[in-house]
């Protein structure tokens, strides 16, 4: 660029060349005259002055950039004739930068478009100015003419709506008028009524002429404006103004939202019941656009929705997430209806869901105040849909806490008692263990049981006594005398139990061997028996047996019935045992005491009848009830393994009445009853309290003292057994595994104990009862029968894994292993052995054992010898010239050095020679060389004793 003046720089600028000269000193650039040429690297310091100082001085505060984003829509008919809406969206960013000049209006330069037509001369920043100035300017005219459509259009909506009110009024004023016309004569009233109205149509008339007036200069004005706005040829600049207005708009809401949102969530939350914010779409977009209208009227229709939309989320944010703090007190949780009510078709869904996630809201804020927290009595099995409905909630609530726990679930599926009981915890509930028969956990049975009424039953019996002292006799004359009456020899059955029908009364007899079943079933907490017998004979008095069943009875608080048995003999003497009995606290009622004494025979039936009414008298004392039109409940008094029937029990109801068909859970096992038989083998449909019945159907044969009870369905009775059967073998096996190590340390403090671990099965309670005692008698200090498991059945998979798990032998007593038990038994190398004698199995388990013990290990002495000479050999040692006194001494054996008959050492050989030669052995009255391993203390007339250690094999 080539040089030029002052001046003709100056005009470039259009600037003064006063202010430029100005400038160039500034800039320190010495021209005092507007004739000094100045060069370019004049012109580039001005340019570096002048960024320096606008940069630092006024930048920020003199710039700004204006974004503008506007929408138009432009219809078309196209070649169709059809009309087509075309969406035009122009976007622009601008910036206006106000330069701080003096000369104020005229510095504003003209924008880049022009500054192109500008012709070559002045610098580029210059030009830069400029173009910016008169966008600038340009821009402030444009917010102008904007600011004032923006006005134009509020008036003109204005005066609509004051020429609509007006029309109104005029409307309403009419119909008065039209109205006291039909009435005829105008009341006083009604004038005056016609006068306010035309009073007010005139003063509206008034209002609207002005109103008038003001639009149509307005309007003028508006047109005019608009004729500028067409006359700058610049629509763009029209839609601009709109797009600004939109703008505007956008930004407001915000503006009035935050400021209205205290008054505005409020109604909306507090007096509709939270409806609005809850019914739906329909009442949420309602009240908050409301809102915006209101306090902005100039929203376009269309361009409405984006902003009200943001409306509906915040005031939803703000319900949902202020509220419900303020909702919570309204007892509103049930509103869906409403919510549903009220929706439209489309709004209505929405609604509800809406209100169910607030509704789901208020919940978790509630939680800690509403939340009930439920007492769950888990029992031990319980499934999804049982605790679900324990703790009120949906099972599918249920089920998605399990799935946080990492357990896929289905609805019927059982869940053990440690699951349920997380989940119960987790769900902010208070689990409690229900026991098994729990009356919590079978809440249906237990109403029903206490529902029905209590009605008096039999006593139910037990014979005890002494062994040979008439137990079984006077069982059996009972039961001849008063069951078999009528069918003599048609009984062929022997269920353990029967009852016998008197004058006075039934009376249940229980028909267990021995005083073991009434212990076991004790043991068990179960108690049958209301009344025991004691059974003395006469001839005998009381003996060990007597005294312990004396005291059974007594620490189960049943009373006493003496029966002085066998009173025909001669040499019966009831007074004795009398006295006896006295020393063992059992007091004749005759001596004041409570037990009732009655002589008997149970071979002739003496007494039998004072007996048994002695008995009734007592049940009457005891005032025995029991509910009979209920579920039944009671105990296994026997069970076997029936060939042809499978798992059989002797069952005595003790409540309810047992049904056939009925699901019965006795013990870990369970069944439907198929049959039911009475104590005399007949078959029956139905056993009341007190009544002894044989029950087929179970799936295993139930321990005698189990407690059955009938459920009302099988898979809750299956669920239990399995449980009770899982947990029984866990304890079992936990119990084995505890008394395993007790026989380590055992083991090692007394030497060498061996153990025998035995599973027995059997086919009946009684023979697996028997063999086990026999089994445990055989133990020894050395070798200890150690029973794992003894049970009535066949013998089980299961049982053959125990054996593996605790190396035991398995005894089968009239019953076989099954396949399957079978193969696992012959792979894994398990002892079965099957017997059906017990003196066999006996008598093969001693040998067992036998084989188990030690050998034991016995010193034979086989000779003497008496050292005659001592020699020592350079190369041997010390070496014992002796003569054999007595037997031999052999090359192996060992012996013991005496000196004056007193042990000095013992030792092996370690060599024998006779002369020169090693030999194997020397008899007596030869002479040898015999070398001492690791001894030559040797002297002269020492005595050597040889021996040799035999192991002989030991016997039980
Ligand atoms: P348990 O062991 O207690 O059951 O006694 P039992 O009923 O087996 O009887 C043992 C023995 O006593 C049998 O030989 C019976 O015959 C006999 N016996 C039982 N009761 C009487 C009785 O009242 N009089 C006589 N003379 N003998 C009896």
């Amino acid at each position: 660029m080539s040089n030029s003046t002052v001046a003709e720089f100056a005009a470039e600028l259009k600037k003064s060349a006063d202010t430029l000269l100005e400038q160039l000193r500034g800039a320190g650039v010495a021209k005092s005259a507007s004739s000094d040429v100045l060069s370019e690297s004049d012109k580039q310091k001005l340019l570096g002055y002048l960024q320096a100082s606008h940069g630092t001085a006024s930048a920020e505060r003199k710039k700004i950039t204006l974004v503008k984003k506007s929408t138009t829509e432009i219809k078309q008919a196209d070649a169709t004739g059809r009309a087509r809406t075309i969406q035009v969206e122009v976007r622009k960013k601008r910036t206006f930068i106000k330069r701080d000049d003096e000369q104020g209006s005229s510095d504003v330069l003209a924008p880049e478009a022009e500054v192109a037509e500008v012709p070559a001369g002045p610098s580029a920043e210059d030009l830069e100015l400029a173009r910016r100035e008169e966008e600038a300017r340009r821009q402030a005219e444009l917010i102008r003419r904007q600011e004032e459509e923006l006005i134009e259009k509020r008036r003109q909506r204005e005066e609509q709506e004051a020429r609509e009110r007006a029309a109104a009024e005029r409307a309403a004023a009419y119909a008065a008028q039209t109205e006291a016309q039909q009435a005829g004569k105008a009341q006083a009233q009604q004038s005056e009524l016609a006068d306010q109205t035309a009073a007010r149509e005139a003063a509206a008339k008034a209002q609207a002429e002005e109103r008038e007036k003001l639009a149509a200069a307005s309007k003028a004005r508006a047109e005019e404006e608009a004729a500028r706005a067409v006359d700058l040829g610049d629509r763009r600049r029209k839609a601009e103004a709109e797009a600004a207005a939109i703008r505007q708009m956008m930004a407001t809401p915000k503006k009035v939202l935050v400021a209205k949102k205290p008054e505005e969530v409020k109604p909306v939350a507090k007096p509709a019941a939270a409806d609005a914010a809850k019914a739906g779409m329909k009442g949420t977009l309602h009240k908050p656009a409301a809102g915006t209208t209101a306090a902005r009227p100039a929203v376009a229709g269309a361009n409405a929705a984006p902003g009200a939309n943001k409306e509906v989320k915040s005031a939803k944010l703000s319900s949902s997430w202020a509220d419900p703090a303020k909702k919570k007190p309204l007892p509103t949780r049930g509103d869906t209806g409403a919510g549903a009510g009220r929706g439209s078709w489309r709004g209505g869904p929405r609604g509800r869901r809406g209100n169910d996630r607030d509704h789901r809201e208020d919940q978790q804020q509630q939680a800690p105040v509403e939340n009930r927290v439920i007492e769950v009595h888990v029992p031990e099995t319980i499934t999804v849909a049982e605790l679900a409905h324990k703790m009120a909630v949906k099972a599918s609530e249920v089920i998605k806490h399990l799935m946080k726990l990492g357990q896929m679930v289905t609805i019927n599926q059982p869940l053990d008692q440690d699951t349920a009981m997380i989940v119960v915890e987790e769900m902010g509930h208070k689990a409690v263990v229900a026991a098994l028969d729990d009356p919590e956990a079978f809440t249906d049975e237990e109403v029903s049981a206490q529902a029905a009424e209590s009605l008096p039953r039999a006593p139910v019996v037990t014979v005890m006594g002494h062994v040979d002292h008439g137990k079984t006799s006077l069982l059996d004359y009972i039961r001849r005398a008063k069951v078999a009456s009528g069918e003599a020899g048609g009984i062929t059955q022997h269920i353990g139990a029967y009852h016998v029908e008197t004058p006075r009364g039934v009376i249940s007899f229980l028909d267990t061997p021995g005083h073991e079943a009434f212990t076991a079933m004790r043991a068990r907490g179960a108690q049958a028996t209301d009344i025991v017998i004691l059974v003395v004979a006469a001839d005998d008095g009381v003996m060990p047996q007597t005294k312990e069943a004396i005291k059974h009875a007594k620490a189960a608080g049943v009373p006493i019935v003496v029966a002085i048995n066998k009173i025909d003999k001669p040499d019966s003497n009831p007074e004795r045992v009398k006295n006896e009995l006295v020393i063992e606290d059992v007091i004749p009622e005759d001596f004041g005491g409570s037990s009732p004494f009655v002589a008997v025979s149970a071979k002739t039936g003496q007494g039998i009848d004072e007996l048994l009414e002695q008995v009734l008298l007592q049940a009457e004392v005891l005032e025995l009830k029991a509910p009979v039109d209920a579920m039944a409940k009671g105990l296994v008094i026997e069970a076997r393994l029936d060939k042809g029937k499978g798992p059989v029990a002797t069952v005595l109801v003790q409540s309810g009445t047992l049904k056939t068909g009925d699901i019965v859970l006795a013990g870990s096992t369970y069944g439907r009853v198929r049959a039911m038989l009475d104590e005399n083998g007949k078959p029956t449909k139905e056993a009341g309290p007190s009544i002894p019945v044989e029950i087929q159907g179970l799936t295993e044969v139930p321990q005698a003292g189990d407690e059955f009870m009938v459920l009302p369905d099988e898979r809750r009775a299956r669920e239990i057994a399995t449980y009770r059967a899982g947990k029984f073998r866990n304890t079992k096996l936990a119990r084995q595994q505890a008394a395993k190590l007790e026989n380590m340390f055992s083991d090692m403090a007394a030497g060498e104990v061996k153990t025998l671990p035995v599973i027995v099965k059997a086919d009946v309670q009684g023979s697996q009862e028997a063999l086990s005692a026999s089994l445990l008698k055989l133990s020894t200090d050395e070798v200890k029968v150690q029973m794992v498991y003894a049970a009535v059945g066949a013998i089980s998979e299961s049982d053959i894994n125990l054996a593996i798990a605790s190396k035991a032998v398995v005894i089968g007593f009239n019953v076989r292993a099954d396949a399957g038990a079978r193969k696992l038994a012959e792979n894994n190398g398990v002892d079965v052995h099957y017997y059906d004698i017990i003196y066999d199995a006996v008598d093969e388990l001693k040998a067992a054992m036998a084989g188990m013990l030690a050998p034991e290990q016995r010193e034979e002495v086989i000779g003497t010898a008496e050292i005659r000479t001592v020699f020592v050999a350079s190369k041997i040692g010390t070496v014992a010239g002796s003569m054999i006194t007595s037997g031999f001494v052999t090359r192996s054996a060992r012996f013991r050095l005496l000196r004056e008959n007193i042990v000095v050492y013992t030792g092996e050989i370690e060599s024998l020679k006779r002369l020169k030669d090693d030999v194997r052995e020397v008899r007596e009255g030869f002479e040898c060389g015999i070398k001492l391993k690791n001894y030559n203390d040797i002297q002269v007339n020492d005595q050597l004793e040889f021996f040799e250690i035999k192991e002989i094999a030991r016997t039980l």
